[in-house]
């Protein structure tokens, strides 16, 4: 796909005005249209970061005086999003009930909207019972939107459960070389339609070199996360084999809480896991020990990257919400990178040691 370097277009008439910031560049339309595949979905839209597409899809659905349900440990931006920014447009949200499926219709008030999900919550990496969810939304005749930025639509595709927009920050997996920052909606044509009229007016375009790496990178798509499932599997195995480890979080080990919900959801375990260190060990030696991962934020990319969610994504999170989630200094987020499987692990294993 050649890169259309171009923010405006011949006029063709006034049914088809082309114009970077209206997202129809040839760029965006050849992404949407391989998008709308690779997402199992009727359209789909590409934005300029992953907040993008949720900003987008948030304000495009909802109208003052809807309330929005949302599931408890959000991805930080989600939650400031509708915590900080939301109540300016007069949009509420409270949280789905940790009980469970049975306790959430309680939850649901006459001025509620719209469900929102993640599909694999960070760091945590619990896997909801998004079956349950969909059903439940349509019960109650809510829209049902999940973030699915940490599954990648290869392991799932959430429109065929009957999720009925998807989103994913692609700066993730999607674009998978941590080289470019982009977001995609997904979803229903009804849904697309006033999502992208709202995209066009808060302006979060994805630009034409951005949207030609991304296209690029999603010819790889398949196989880097396949990639990033075995490596991902054979570093959760090893690190739960390991006396330095007290618990490793992988949807794909046998004991993990929805372990059986992921096998049977999912078509792979996803590239991401997290894992507390014993009690008596040297965190700060073990990061300094590491010479593959690097030590940096974000995911979804060709190296592995560790980071601290105590020190990064829940450095603003009151201490006794951290305390809940288990997230303390021992606690590290790995998304496990493309290496050698075999370099990878000898290299944790190694920095174990010094631990
Ligand atoms: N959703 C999830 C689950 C994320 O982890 C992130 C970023 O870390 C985002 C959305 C936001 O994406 P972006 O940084 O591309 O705006």
């Amino acid at each position: 796909m050649p890169v259309f370097q171009s923010a405006t277009f011949t006029f063709e008439g006034p049914e088809n005005v082309r114009y970077a910031r209206y997202n129809n560049t040839p760029n965006h339309e050849a992404l949407h249209e391989k998008l709308t595949s690779v997402l199992a979905t009727e359209a789909a839209l590409v934005t300029a970061s992953g907040m993008a597409a949720i900003s987008s899809a948030l304000l495009g659905l909802l109208e003052a005086g809807d309330h929005v349900l949302a599931q408890p440990g959000l991805y930080g931006g989600t939650l400031s999003f509708l915590g900080d920014l939301a109540p300016r447009f007069n949009i509420d949200h409270s949280f789905l009930p940790e009980e469970g499926p049975d306790a959430w219709a309680g939850a649901v008030r006459p001025d509620t909207r719209m469900l929102y999900v993640e599909s694999i919550t960070n760091p945590t990496m619990d896997v909801g019972d998004l079956e349950a969810m969909v059903a439940f939304a349509e019960a109650h005749d809510l829209v049902a939107v999940i973030d699915n930025t940490f599954a990648s639509p290869i392991n799932l595709r959430p429109a065929e459960l009957g999720f009925d927009v998807v989103l994913h920050s692609a700066t993730k997996y999607l674009g998978g070389h941590s080289d470019l920052v982009a977001g995609v909606v997904g979803g229903t044509e009804d849904a697309l339609a006033s999502i992208g009229a709202t995209a066009k007016l808060l302006g979060g375009t994805l630009d034409a070199h951005a949207c030609f790496l991304l296209h690029r990178s999603l010819k790889t798509l398949a196989a880097r996360v396949r990639a990033h499932n075995r490596n991902a599997q054979a570093l959760a195995e090893a690190l739960d084999a390991h006396d330095a480890v007290a618990a490793v979080r992988y949807p794909g080990l046998p004991d993990h809480p929805a372990h059986e919900r992921a096998d049977r959801l999912f078509d792979g375990f996803g590239g991401m896991l997290s894992f507390d260190l014993e009690a008596d060990a040297d965190v700060d030696a073990f990061l300094e020990a590491l010479t593959l991962p690097v030590v940096a934020p974000s995911l979804g990319g060709v190296e592995t990257l560790v980071s601290q969610p105590l020190y990064t994504s829940h450095a603003s999170v009151d201490p006794e919400t951290r305390e809940a989630l288990g997230i303390t200094a021992r606690f590290i987020r790995v998304s496990v990178g493309l290496e050698g499987t075999d370099d990878l692990v000898a290299d944790v294993t190694q920095a174990l040691a010094v631990a």
